[in-house]
């Protein structure tokens, strides 16, 4: 059994009052708190074992290379890759999605190539995708969720043409909470030769993540959401492509020898990793992991699915609400707006004066917004250390809004 009032005493901020209120954090799908053991592990590498990686051959500098490399190796089993050059560090999933964009589409795809696109994208996984098409002459092709804010491997296949070389698609909707049959899209487009690049931005800190069984080529997370640090995120690169790309950014670290004519080239991952990382966020993104590892998972899962179907039943009374793609199987994330009456800003800033935190905007997904139909929406997005108590909190204060707004 999973104990949240115990698990909660893991964050400090949670602790925190805003406003005088008690803080009820409900913006996780922009970025989770932290818990004391990622806190503590940044703080130790800076006040013990601090220096930069990779390069010196003292002894502290040895103890942080030691520690970030190991980060890769919590990376490979907590993703299920094979080995270390598979792993890419990054700043978090848009730099993933840009290295992807500029190190393998950039050299493979040529005009008139075809990438299909779902219109749940974040914008990390939109803005790439264009800039490719300016330098390239590539095409987007579009494939829309369904009213569940599903998409299926039978809504893609009717967009798939001869043309078709690459998908890049969400693991899990940051607005809707939806969750693709990833490993079915995987394995019908891995049969026609398309590249698949997964944004598991939000999946990641909801579900055990399998690569090889998902059987992708490309596949991003960032660490701020997964209670990690900012600043840090990882690229999963499948074996097969990584010969196939090129780096994106020079610099240090990711070279083996430069002359004045020439430059010879370092091994992935460091090829892909120019300039000094961030060495202490990285390795509190391995702290991050570990924390995550050493739940169990079933279990967690088990209370994501109950905190989830008991905000979406108690939002569902609230008959003057508007839920955008509510439905059972999706997790942890609602989007609502209250048409007509309250700018989402509005419900936002009413709620932050009740202590309440979500998130209101178009949540650097505005493809979807036009999609369904309005501006912006307010997102509750739920972590592990929220209760139902929290839900009842939101639910008062969006009445509170009700009344104010009518
Ligand atoms: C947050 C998010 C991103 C971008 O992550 P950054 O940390 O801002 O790089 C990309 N995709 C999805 C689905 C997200 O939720």
């Amino acid at each position: 059994m999973f104990d949240v009032v115990e698990f909660r005493k893991e964050f400090p901020i949670l602790s925190k009052k805003v406003n005088d209120k008690p803080l009820v954090y409900l913006d996780n799908g922009a970025s989770s708190q932290k818990p004391i053991s990622v806190i503590e592990t940044v703080k130790n590498c800076y006040k013990n074992e601090y220096a930069n990686v990779h390069r010196g051959l003292h002894y502290l500098s040895n103890i942080a290379t030691e520690k970030y490399e190991a980060v890769r190796d919590k990376a490979v089993k907590f993703l299920g890759a094979t080995s270390h050059e598979e792993i890419i560090f990054t700043s978090g999933s848009t730099e993933a999605l840009n290295l992807v964009s500029y190190g393998w589409a950039n050299q493979n795809l040529k005009s008139g190539d075809e990438i299909i696109i779902s219109t749940l994208e974040h914008h990390a996984n939109i803005v790439p995708w264009h800039f490719l098409r300016s330098r390239k002459g590539v095409k987007l092709v579009w494939v829309d969720p369904d009213e569940k804010g599903q998409i299926s491997f039978d809504m893609i296949e009717p967009k798939i043409s001869s043309k078709t070389k690459m998908i890049c698609i969400t693991h899990m909707s940051n607005v809707f909470g939806s969750i693709l049959d990833v490993k079915k899209i995987c394995k019908e487009c891995a049969e026609r030769g398309i590249i698949t690049v997964l944004d598991g931005s939000q999946a990641v800190v909801h579900l055990e993540i399998d690569v090889a069984a998902i059987g992708c080529d490309f596949y991003t997370f960032t660490g701020h959401k997964l209670y990690g640090p900012t600043g840090t995120g990882v690229l999963y690169v499948n074996k097969k492509r990584i010969a196939e790309m090129i780096p994106f950014i020079g610099g240090g670290e990711m070279i083996k020898n430069v002359s004045k004519e020439n430059v010879t080239y370092n091994q992935s991952p460091f090829i892909f990793e120019a300039g000094t990382p961030g060495i202490a966020e990285v390795i509190g993104l391995g702290a991050a992991l570990d924390f995550v590892q050493d739940l169990d998972r079933q279990a967690v899962l088990k209370y994501e699915m109950a905190i989830s179907e008991y905000a979406r039943t108690e939002l569902d009374k609230l008959d003057w609400l508007v839920k955008h793609c509510f439905h059972k199987d999706n997790v942890a994330i609602f989007s609502f707006s209250m048409e007509g009456s309250a700018h989402a800003h509005d419900i936002a800033t009413i709620l932050d004066a009740n202590g309440v935190a979500v998130r209101s905007g178009h949540h650097c997904a505005q493809p979807l917004m036009n999609f369904i139909g309005v501006p912006a929406t307010c997102r509750a997005s739920l972590a592990l250390y929220n209760t139902e108590q929290e839900i009842d909190t939101l639910i008062q204060s969006l009445k509170k809004c009700k009344k104010l707004f009518g």
